[in-house]
């Protein structure tokens, strides 16, 4: 039996590329494409699908897209969420909504490119070896958000192995200029480059004294996000509850 599926987002720049994505794919059925255009309030459309989606790939602004994953969540759709721009406290209340919905599964996913999860695994497992690391990400200048969310778990995970390894940081014998040095995110440096031709690009430097280890990772397209947002679509309904990154799908 095939998976019923719903965009929101539809006529995006993502959101278009999974609706095609997704009429190609033989276990997919897509049911619905909602857009804020085309529907002034998303809350009551999304209502509407409860009972007849299972899953709403979620593509649109990181102000929209809480208030339609709440609405995902009292419909009883599982969601497959690309929008960035997520904070610790939004996500803690979307765990705190699915408390009472136990069944639906959210997948909040800073990076649905394969190579870019492999990219931040490689740099968890990298981290406890450097003293320095520092991220850049390079992206399009429609971007709303800065850092990328990819940028952020990344370095997020290499603060954590830092902690669980008792590595101190640096040094840094920066006494002025801070913005120059980049927004701190987990005690690492991330950088934020917007410029027009670029997708979607992030490299995660790691030293030590004498050697620099270098991890990069191009989307050219948007293309390279496609097979990681199926692959969720497939997977969601058996990871209730709510997963944040990609790789949690990947094992
Ligand atoms: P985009 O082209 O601007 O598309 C956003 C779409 O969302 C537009 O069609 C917009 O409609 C619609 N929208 C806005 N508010 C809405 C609402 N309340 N309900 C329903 N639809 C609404 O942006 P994009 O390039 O597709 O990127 C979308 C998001 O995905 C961004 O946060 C981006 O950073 C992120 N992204 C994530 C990944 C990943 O792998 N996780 C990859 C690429 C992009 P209107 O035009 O009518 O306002």
């Amino acid at each position: 039996m095939s998976v019923s599926v719903s965009v929101v987002g539809a006529r995006g720049r993502m959101g278009s590329a999974v609706c095609e994505a997704v009429r190609q794919a033989a276990d997919l059925e897509l049911l619905a494409q909602l857009d804020k255009s085309a529907d002034t309030d998303s809350r009551a459309a999304i209502a509407q699908l409860a009972g007849r989606v299972q899953v709403a790939v979620e593509f649109t602004t990181p102000p929209a897209s809480k208030d339609n994953v709440h609405a995902l969540i009292e419909s009883g759709i599982h969601a497959v969420v690309g929008t960035t721009g997520w904070t610790q406290a939004k996500l803690e209340r979307i765990r705190d909504h699915l408390a009472s919905a136990p069944h639906v599964g959210v997948l909040i996913a800073p990076n649905f490119a394969i190579g870019a999860v492999l990219a931040m695994q490689f740099a968890a497992q990298a981290a406890r070896f450097f003293t320095g690391a520092e991220v850049i990400e390079l992206h399009h200048p429609n971007k709303l958000d800065a850092p990328s969310g990819t940028a952020r778990q990344t370095a997020i995970g290499i603060g954590k192995a830092w902690q669980q390894a008792g590595i101190q940081p640096g040094p840094d014998s920066t006494e002025s200029g801070w913005q120059a040095r980049g927004a701190n995110v987990a005690g690492v440096r991330v950088h934020a480059v917007r410029l027009p031709g670029l997708v979607a690009h992030e490299e995660i430097l790691f030293s030590n004294p004498g050697e620099l280890l270098t991890i990069r990772h191009d989307s050219f397209d948007r293309s390279s996000f496609l097979p990681g947002v199926l692959m969720a679509v497939r997977k969601v309904g058996v990871h209730p509850g709510l997963t944040v990154g990609l790789d949690r799908y990947l094992t």
